[in-house]
Formats: structure tokens, sequence, C-alpha cells
């Protein structure tokens, strides 16, 4: 039987991405949905690798195959890293990204680009049957911008900007964003890593 790769998430967006950087591994990607797989997490890890690993033990826990899991967010280096792993959260869950985004931009005012250096971070976790546990942190550097520009893309998408391109990230296509993105390096990363794992069988 083909081996299966679940992927601890319900974001369809993110599922389109990984099926496209693992697609030409030798497994069958699954989401935990397409798996039948549903499970209350608590993510109380107090980096984005440890949250990453619990989310992939905990569906790990539910079945035979490869779990891959991970954890991401936007830390500003002039704000302590925040809001670094409670990104989600900052400011409250159910507030919108154009009041949490609002808010950063006014803690930021006056201070000068140089100090605005960010970066998003992703950490991915496979829980493979019989091994340690493999981790892996992808990154993009960036700063944060005077104003929110931009349509595509998600969450602090639109202050967050390229220094190389001038422009936010969700001024970039989908495809421009996946090539450099922290989430992409990282499942480029994790590709390499599985592939291994794979060859030894
Ligand atoms: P999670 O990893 O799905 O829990 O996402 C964490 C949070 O980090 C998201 O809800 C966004 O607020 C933020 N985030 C992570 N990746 C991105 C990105 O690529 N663009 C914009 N925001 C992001």
């Amino acid at each position: 039987m083909r081996q299966r790769i679940i992927f601890a998430t319900g974001n369809q967006h993110k599922m389109a991405e990984i099926r496209q950087i693992l697609g030409d591994l030798p497994v069958e990607i699954l989401s935990m949905k397409e798996a039948g797989i549903s499970v209350d997490i608590v993510e109380d890890g107090t980096t984005f690798e440890e949250n990453a690993w619990i989310k992939a033990q905990a569906v790990a826990a539910c079945c035979d195959d490869i779990v891959l899991a991970d954890d991401s967010g936007l830390e500003i280096d002039y704000l302590n890293k925040e809001p670094g792993i409670y990104s989600a959260r900052y400011a409250g869950e159910d507030t919108s990204y154009e009041i949490k985004n609002q808010m950063l931009l006014d803690r930021l005012q006056g201070v000068p680009r140089e100090k605005r250096t960010a970066r998003f971070v992703c950490a991915i976790a496979a829980a493979v049957p019989g091994r340690e546990p493999i981790v892996v942190r992808g990154t993009i550097e960036g700063y944060i911008g005077d104003r929110p520009a931009g349509e595509n893309g998600f969450g602090y998408d639109p202050i967050f900007y390229v220094p190389d391109l001038d422009c936010s990230t969700a001024e970039l296509s989908p495809e421009e964003k996946n090539a450099r993105s922290h989430r992409g390096n990282a499942l480029r990363m994790m590709r390499e890593r599985l592939a291994d794992v794979l060859r030894q069988g």
C-alpha cells in the first residue's frame, strides 16, 4: 500500500501549497479531514517548533501514518518579537486583521525603517513512526511598512514588506510568495528530509 502523509491542518490554502511542494514524493498526501481524524489540540508550547511538534504528535496518536504539522507567525524585532507564537491570537482571536495590522502600525509610529525589521517564521514537525522527531524552520526576512498594501495573501501580509522588492507580500502572486515564503522554505527543507526517510524505507 502506498505510504500516506497526513498534514495536521484544516486550512485549504496550506494544503494546496503542501501538495504543490511535496507532490513529487512517492506518497499520498491527505488533510486531517480527508483522513477522518478530528482531535482537539491545546497549543501550549513556548516556541513555534514546540507547537508544531505538539500538533504532529496529537494527530500521530490517532493513526499509523507519517504526520506533519506546522506553526507560524510574525516576529517584529522592535516589539521584542511580538506577536510571535501568539500571531493568530494577537489582540484577540476574533479581532480582524485590518485591526491587528493597524494596531501594529500604531505601535511602530515614528520608528525608522532600519528598526522596523521583521520576519515570518514557519516550523514544520514530522512524526514518523519508529523514528526521532524531524523539525525544520523556514523564515522570510522583511520589514513592517508605513501602511497596508495589496489584496493577496492573508493575515499580516499587507504590512510585511520584502526589502529587495519594496512591496508587501500581499502584493505578490501566490507563486511569487510561495517561492520565497517561510512556509515554502520550511516545506522544501522537509521534502529533503522526508525523501531521505522514504529512501531508507
Ligand atoms: P498558524 O500557523 O496557522 O497558527 O498561523 C499563525 C498566524 O501567523 C496566522 O494566523 C497569521 O496571523 C500569521 N501568519 C502566518 N503565516 C503568515 C503569512 O504567510 N502571511 C500572513 N500572516 C501569516
